[in-house]
């Protein structure tokens, strides 16, 4: 059976990986909607290749030029924050692939759910933000979330055929990014290119400065919590600079069961697209006889106030980790636009963290509305008002 996907952020890292795997199996997977932010001309390519039945692009000022390249396919061409939350909730769809980027993804997977499809997870700020939403409403209505992020695949590859009362801890892996040996004064002065130059694994911009900062990892322990039912308690955090052991989970006889492979995104977005089964696939291979060591570590908290912001988030709960997700969506952006210092992102995280209301039960509501006012805050101080 022939499984129609809903692709969000088709254009993006995980996106095209997604469709490299559409590519492989035509006979299991079929391309039914793309949707990107604003690459046009990208999404264009794609349509002429997939022929989806919907294209959709985010941002409304680009519907007429896209509009007009497709004019010669048969397909509906939508544009907006309404279409992709209706896009969404089509019948036709089996699976959604929600990997656009930060909080623009919340509104669509919320629908998404709701509408009872099974959901590819890429997008992990719809977790940070709302988690406790997100996972009520996945229960009430019954939709499996699988996890596209390499180290949650991981753990939730571990934990096939086992009984999630019995997880000791959850061993969360970070590469360390590319400053993991970097002392805080040379961390003062690096850049955004220096922070684009990931180690280990090639992906989009905004996630690479995360990865750099150690957000990401923050933002995974949260990601672990909610997907996994786990207290953070129970999530240890070791830096894996060799990222081969993807993460792993500790039970409670001590057995710890762990999933290695080659840091390639292809596996884990191809077993949230076939889970039970696995495809067999020529994706790279880790060979463990190349590999001289694999080496574990503590991670720093003084040299990535990121990571203990985002602890400092989670233990305060409430709004406060979408007011974190939201200051970090600024100052990232600021960072990769050379409007913000590498440390000075820390700082301005902070301190919108203390200015803000704290809501201690928020709705979906209050979560949009303490996004923009969280937004607000972080502008005002990049901007040096
Ligand atoms: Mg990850």
């Amino acid at each position: 059976m022939v499984k129609n996907l809903c692709i969000l952020g088709s254009t993006g890292s995980i996106g095209t990986q997604t469709l490299d795997i559409v590519r492989a199996y035509p006979e299991r997977y079929s391309v039914y909607a793309i949707c990107a932010n604003r690459s046009v001309d990208k999404l264009v390519e794609q349509a002429l290749e997939f022929h989806p039945e919907v294209v959709c692009i985010a941002d409304e000022s680009l519907y007429d030029t896209l509009n007009s390249q497709l004019s010669t396919l048969n397909c509906k061409v939508w544009a907006g924050p309404d279409a992709i939350a209706e896009l969404v909730t089509m019948p036709s769809i089996d699976i959604v692939v929600a990997s656009m980027v930060g909080y623009a993804g919340l509104r669509p997977t919320i629908e998404a759910i709701k509408a009872g499809k099974t959901i590819a997870l890429a997008n992990k700020e719809t977790l940070v933000v709302a988690g406790e939403i997100i996972c009520e409403l996945a229960q009430q209505y019954h939709t499996p979330i699988l996890p596209v992020d390499s180290e949650h695949s991981a753990i939730f590859q571990s934990l096939v055929g086992e009984d999630r009362s019995e997880i000791e801890k959850i061993l969360l892996t970070a590469s360390g990014g590319p400053f993991r040996t970097f002392t805080l004064d040379q961390m003062r002065s690096v850049t955004a290119d220096d922070a684009l130059k990931h180690p280990n694994w090639e992906m989009g911009a905004k996630i690479t400065i995360d990865s750099a900062s150690m957000m990401n990892k923050g933002f995974e322990v949260m990601e672990a919590k909610w997907l996994f039912g786990v207290p953070v308690e129970k999530i240890q955090v070791l830096v894996h600079p060799q990222s081969i052991v993807h993460s792993a989970v500790q039970f409670s006889d001590g057995a710890i069961k762990a999933q290695l492979g080659a840091p390639d995104m292809h596996l884990p977005i191809q077993y949230a697209l076939s889970f039970p089964e696995r495809l067999a696939s020529d994706f790279p291979r880790a060979d463990l006889f190349a590999l001289k060591n694999l080496t574990f570590e503590q991670p720093d908290l003084v040299r990535f106030p990121n990571l203990a912001l985002a602890y400092e988030a989670m233990h305060r709960g409430g709004n406060i980790p979408c007011v974190l997700n939201a200051a970090n969506e600024v100052v990232n952006l600021a960072f990769r636009q050379g409007r913000c210092g590498f440390l000075q992102m820390s700082d301005i995280i902070a301190e919108t963290m203390n200015q803000a209301d704290f809501i201690p039960k928020p709705t979906y509501e209050d979560y949009v509305a303490t996004d923009t006012a969280a937004r607000r805050i972080a502008e005002k101080m990049v901007n040096g008002k």
